[in-house]
């Protein structure tokens, strides 16, 4: 069975201390939920300080990018290998932050999820359409080509570690949550799109959480479709108390 993953994307959001005043109110909070997997996307300032914090506790630890190769000429990227050294054990990819306002393509998150796998990285690769997109009754399209291009020439011996959110441009930080119809309704489109490029057997451990709006007053709703394998969480991850509600919310 697939076990739920509920995660905090911090985005370029607290300080190494704001984090660390973060952990100390949260982790008490989390310590004996077993229901799901739990993580956090601090920003690269924050990470190697949460890891620290972190262990012991229920509370996986992961970058919001990194850069494909392991060392290099590239001024301002990190590498999974610097990753790994930390103990970084998550990695986000393509998320459309990224992509629009870093130009990550989709040929890179392909190279990214490969370097992810080949360091033992779980990656959560980030897909969605934008409204212009989905208005034009595009969101299937979209949605298959991103995933046919993030899963191009991955073997399908590896990936029962991948994790893939739906994140629907439209509704990342603007309080408009997909209905979970809709958001069932893409996650069958993805795992369809997962079997078709890696067989059914893969298709069926793939990890699919939705992310776009999530509050501790629409999780359980969420989480009722039993489509729906977890929450990647913005803007209401950052406070302990409302993370901690989200990731406690009633079947
Ligand atoms: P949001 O962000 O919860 O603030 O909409 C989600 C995300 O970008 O991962």
């Amino acid at each position: 069975m697939r076990k739920p993953l509920i995660a905090a994307n911090w985005k370029m959001y607290k300080t190494p201390n704001e984090s660390l005043a973060f952990l100390k109110e949260f982790l008490p909070l989390v310590e004996n939920h077993e229901r799901d997997n739990i993580a956090i996307f601090p920003t690269m300032s924050s990470l190697a300080y949460c890891i620290d914090a972190c262990k012991g506790s229920r509370v996986d630890v992961g970058a919001q990018t990194m850069h494909w190769l392991n060392e290099g000429p590239y001024t301002g990227q990190t590498s999974p290998t610097m990753l790994a050294s930390i103990g970084c054990d998550h990695i986000l990819l393509g998320h459309s932050e990224r992509r629009i306002y870093a130009n990550e393509t989709d040929d890179m998150v392909n190279w990214k999820l490969k370097a992810a796998l080949a360091h033992g990285l779980v990656p959560i690769v980030c897909v969605g359409e934008s409204l212009e997109k989905r208005q034009s009754g595009l969101t299937e399209a979209v949605l298959r080509w991103q995933i046919a291009c993030a899963l191009n020439s991955i073997r399908a011996e590896v990936p029962s570690t991948i994790t893939i959110a739906y994140e629907p441009v439209w509704a990342i930080g603007t309080g408009s949550t997909a209905t979970p119809r809709q958001i069932a309704e893409a996650h069958r489109i993805i795992r369809r799109e997962v079997a078709f490029r890696l067989g059914q057997h893969c298709a069926d451990e793939t990890r699919i959480i939705y992310g776009g709006s999530v509050k501790p007053d629409n999780i359980s709703q969420i989480m009722a479709e039993p489509e729906i394998d977890g929450c990647l969480v913005g803007g209401a991850s950052l406070d302990p108390k409302s993370f901690s509600d989200i990731i406690h919310y009633q079947d």
